[in-house]
């Protein structure tokens, strides 16, 4: 059976892994070359520490207040759109403790089964990624968060995660080359990391000799249907017959899904990082800033460090305050660490898949009956991506899913 997949992102080539692996003909369309994309310069954590969906209570309230400054972690770019405002609504709708309460378990399943499927790369690729497994802090800077956090880790021990929390003392303990001015921080055993950019380049590398085609520098134009099923695939080079059609464009999926006359509600989440290499003293841990919602990954001598989620929409402007806010918040955590400011011009961004509840969109839609959808993964991408293509796989081959899916309908909104 030919199985084709449109976007050759993370999420893409993690299904065609496991789709290859199960025997199927598969082939990618990606526009670009499969060097570039959200699924690059991403901070690369494998995350189960984050199960909280990203419509919340008190979300709304917070992003309000982070509008009115050009150097918060949070913006929208205010204008009479009707995707954005059909997603804004339904987020507001979302942003309930109910849906948290109701869609963490799952977001937990996928998260763990996605960690857990890590060691099948580890074992498969030819070369290391350079996977990390020495956990993830989540750092802050007021009691009133470390409140916060500590409630959360009761909820990830009910996950069966580990954590362990620390004084700003036992943090710095851990940081034996930096000074670190928290006032704790709590350490999730669970979290990995890896070097993202080097995992998409061998897993592309290892697909191509596994019999993988890629059809790389091609747009998908159109869809043929017929019947109920999508029957052809038109790119800008040329047409393809498809026998099952997996939609993994990332934060375009709503524009693709509007060719075959599908309304997917998604908004891309624009993101930032820098890159700071040889260094002298570098961080020992990954760590999320809390209070300032950055984050940072150290592999070795070298260093990443983003954030900021901007809701304006596929341009690729850098808005150069909120790149210095990352850095900014860099420093009042890590005051003594020399790193000069970042050089705008080298900022690299990313469109994050953004859905309206904050959880993926995984599974067949209704309206046709070869389409299925993997996309919509936020800032979880990386860190969902083995076990989303193996759920893609399991839902191709009829076979019971490893988790329930009906979380991730991807025609949950109608
Ligand atoms: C600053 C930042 C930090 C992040 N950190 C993390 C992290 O630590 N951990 C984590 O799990 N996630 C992280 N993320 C999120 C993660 O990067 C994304 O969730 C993930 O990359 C999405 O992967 P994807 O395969 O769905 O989409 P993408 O990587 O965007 O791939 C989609 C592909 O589809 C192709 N495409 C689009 N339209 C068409 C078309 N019409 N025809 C053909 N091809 C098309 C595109 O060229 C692209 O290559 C971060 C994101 C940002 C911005």
């Amino acid at each position: 059976m030919k199985v084709t997949i449109i976007g050759g992102g993370v999420i893409g080539l993690c299904t065609a892994y496991y789709l290859r692996k199960a025997g199927y003909e598969v082939t990618v369309i990606d526009r670009n070359d499969i060097t570039t994309g959200c699924s690059f310069g991403n901070m690369g954590y494998i995350s189960p520490s984050h199960f909280i969906p990203l419509a919340t209570p008190g979300i709304i309230r917070q992003g309000l207040k982070w509008m009115m400054s050009s150097s918060s972690p949070f913006y929208i770019k205010p204008r009479l759109n009707l995707d954005l405002i059909r997603w804004g609504m339904t987020f507001r709708n979302s942003a309930t403790k109910k849906h948290v309460e109701e869609s963490a378990p799952h977001l937990n399943n996928l998260l763990q089964l996605s960690r857990e499927l890590m060691n099948d790369f580890k074992r498969a690729l030819p070369e290391s990624f350079s996977m990390i497994e020495k956990g993830c802090w989540m750092l802050y800077k007021t009691e009133k968060t470390g409140e916060h956090e500590k409630h959360l880790a009761e909820q990830a021990h009910a996950f069966g995660l580990k954590t362990i929390m620390c004084s700003p003392q036992q943090v710095q303990e851990y940081e034996t080359e930096v000074e670190v001015n928290v006032a704790g921080g709590i350490l999730y055993l669970d979290d990995c990391h890896i070097d993202t950019a080097k995992f998409m380049r061998i897993l592309y590398s290892y697909l191509q000799k596994e019999g993988i085609k890629f059809w790389v520098n091609t747009e998908v134009t159109g869809f043929e249907k017929s019947n109920g099923r999508v029957t052809g695939i038109i790119t800008d080079k040329a047409e393809l017959p498809c026998d099952e059609l997996i939609i993994a464009n990332g934060s375009w999926l709503g524009n693709i899904s509007k060719l075959l006359g599908i309304k997917m509600l998604m908004q891309p989440g624009k993101g930032y990082s820098v890159v700071y290499n040889d260094l002298e003293k570098n961080l020992q841990y990954p760590s999320i800033l809390v209070d300032d919602r950055t984050a940072t990954t150290p592999i070795d001598r070298w260093l990443r460090i983003g954030g900021t989620m901007e809701l304006s929409g596929h341009n690729d402007n850098i808005l150069p305050k909120r790149v210095e806010a990352i850095y900014n918040a860099f420093k009042k955590y890590y005051p003594a660490m020399n790193i000069p400011a970042p050089d705008i011009n080298k900022a690299w961004l990313g469109y994050r898949p953004v859905t309206p509840d904050g959880m993926p969109y995984i599974g067949r839609h209704s309206k046709y009956s070869n389409l299925l959808y993997a996309g919509g993964h936020a800032m979880l991408g990386v860190s969902a991506a083995a076990g989303t293509g193996r759920l893609m796989e399991e839902i191709i081959s009829h076979k019971p899913p490893a988790i329930p899916l009906g979380a991730f309908r991807p025609d949950r909104f109608g």
